[in-house]
């Protein structure tokens, strides 16, 4: 196995859900149990020694992996979740995604000043998902903060709005 084989193991689906979008379907690559071991594996391997106490994953292909890397690195999984699914009280913070604008909610006791978070999601595009996550997190006031995503779609330059403000890191890129 190797990152070439997980590679070609994610679908396209052109224009999909709208023209001009070309998805990557990550089940394709999730369901096969020799894949979605080496992926994990990989992303634990690179965060395992950062002493990551929350991994905080972003609905809903985030929960997959997320929760899987929280058990693999002993933390705790925190869920950000779309609007009106939390029961506690919540945070909220508004963005723009590469087909249309959502809203992202987190608890407001989920996180606290010591904790070194690993934020995950299985895909970054223009960043506007995971600029907002960062914004969730930040109002806790964390000591540290990272972002991890199975894919980054070089093309759409997501790095480029989140990358100075915490270190980022993707398995594979297209
Ligand atoms: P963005 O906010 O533009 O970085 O979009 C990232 C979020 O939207 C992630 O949660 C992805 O699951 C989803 N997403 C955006 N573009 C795509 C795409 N081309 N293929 C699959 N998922 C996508």
């Amino acid at each position: 196995m190797d990152l070439e084989q997980v590679r070609k193991s994610v679908r396209n689906i052109p224009d999909y859900p709208k023209p001009g979008i070309h998805f990557k379907d990550v089940s394709t690559a999730y369901q096969n149990g020799e894949i979605f071991n080496f992926i994990s594996q990989a992303i634990y391997e690179n965060y395992k020694n950062l002493g990551i106490t929350k991994v905080v994953g972003i609905e809903s292909r985030g929960f997959i992996l997320g929760g899987v890397l929280a058990e693999k690195l002993n933390a705790g999984f925190i869920p950000i979740r779309k609007p009106g699914k939390l029961p506690a009280k919540i945070y909220s913070q508004s963005y723009d995604l590469e087909y249309g604008s959502d809203t992202l909610e987190i608890h407001q006791d989920a996180l606290n000043s010591n904790d070194i978070v690993l934020i995950h999601d299985d895909l970054l595009a223009t960043g506007g998902t995971a600029s907002a996550a960062i914004d969730l997190v930040r109002r806790f006031g964390v000591s540290q903060i990272y972002a991890n995503f199975f894919i980054e779609l070089d093309f759409l330059n997501g790095i480029n709005k989140i990358n100075n403000s915490v270190p980022v890191w993707s398995l594979i890129h297209f």
